[in-house]
């Protein structure tokens, strides 16, 4: 069996999109908000928030709040550290197959 798949390095990751799943009115916000990933670090300073609608884009645990685009900024940042030693591949399967 052959199975076609896209194969993504982690280094070759330039661009982040972030689709807003908000529904603060009854309808979607859907706002695309787009920036580099080397611009994630910091991108939606302390207090991550969809720009249109305003829906918190952070995680409530117990004692606080996490941000998802610091923490993914941060492991970005480990793997780039440890890039000659290890890559990360991201493999897409192709639906069609
Ligand atoms: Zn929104």
């Amino acid at each position: 069996m052959s199975e076609e798949m896209l194969k993504i390095l982690l280094s070759e990751l330039k661009m982040i999109r972030v689709r807003c799943l908000g529904n603060r009115d009854g309808s979607p916000c859907g706002a695309v908000i787009e920036f580099p990933v080397a611009k994630l670090k910091g991108f939606f300073s302390s207090d991550p928030k969809c720009p249109s609608c305003k829906e918190p884009f952070v995680l409530g645990i117990a004692g606080g709040v996490v941000d998802p685009f610091d923490q993914l900024a941060r492991t970005l940042d480990a793997f780039a550290g440890i890039r000659t030693q290890a890559e990360i591949e991201f493999i897409i399967p192709n639906k069609g197959n």
